[in-house]
């Protein structure tokens, strides 16, 4: 059977960020970059939506913060959750998973910039790692 996808809904913390994607959500690519070590507290396990599919219900609290010079990340400004990953050059935007409401029917594909993983956890899943970008193994993966 085939059909559109169901409207998925997700948010911060505190409900002054929501938003509802109607299309398909890409599965999880875990990024261990040492931004997202940063920004997450660990690696950033992100999925991914085309722009014109996702619609903010709610952006009292959204802030976006230019993390390097081809992307911003979208956070809550209120209780501080982590949302979004937005590149300039795509058209299509990453969704941290865990802002979805469960459940996400999402599975791992893969990590990428391994090479910067930080030292306090081991990747224990048999999902394909790559030490940078998956170079296109992921569909828009996290350059
Ligand atoms: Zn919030
Ligand atoms: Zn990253």
């Amino acid at each position: 059977m085939t059909g559109a996808p169901p409207v998925r809904s997700g948010g911060c913390l505190c409900g002054g960020v929501k938003f509802q994607v109607s299309g398909p959500l890409r599965d999880v690519v875990y990024c261990h970059c040492q931004m997202c070590q940063k920004l997450h507290g660990g690696p950033g396990a992100h999925t991914k939506a085309q722009n014109h599919q996702i619609t903010i219900t709610e952006g009292r609290g959204l802030k976006w913060y230019r993390s390097s010079q081809i992307a911003q990340r979208g956070f809550c400004g209120e209780c501080g959750s982590s949302l979004f990953w937005q590149p300039d050059q795509q058209d299509s935007t990453g969704i941290l998973a865990g802002a979805l409401e469960q459940p996400s029917k999402l599975k791992t594909m893969g990590h990428i910039f391994v090479g910067e993983k930080a030292d306090f956890y081991e990747i224990n899943d048999s999902c394909p790692q790559f030490q940078k970008s998956s170079d296109g193994a992921f569909p828009d993966d996290h350059t």
